[in-house]
């Protein structure tokens, strides 16, 4: 069994799954979690934000 489980897990709002609260990063709009994976993919907003950002190509 590893230890990753502290209490502190946080849904990621980029990827939906549940990282690590400690190791996660800010949006940079809003501030809610996103997590270090996504972080590393360079995903710096959560989903709503950059749906926001993105204007709709059509
Ligand atoms: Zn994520
Ligand atoms: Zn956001």
């Amino acid at each position: 069994m590893t230890d990753l489980a502290e209490g502190d897990s946080m849904r990621c709002r980029a990827c939906g799954n549940d990282e690590r609260a400690s190791e996660g990063y800010p949006c940079m709009n809003c501030g809610t979690f996103i997590c270090v994976i996504c972080n590393l993919r360079g995903v710096i907003r959560c989903r709503a934000c950059t749906a926001a950002e993105t204007p709709p190509q059509k």
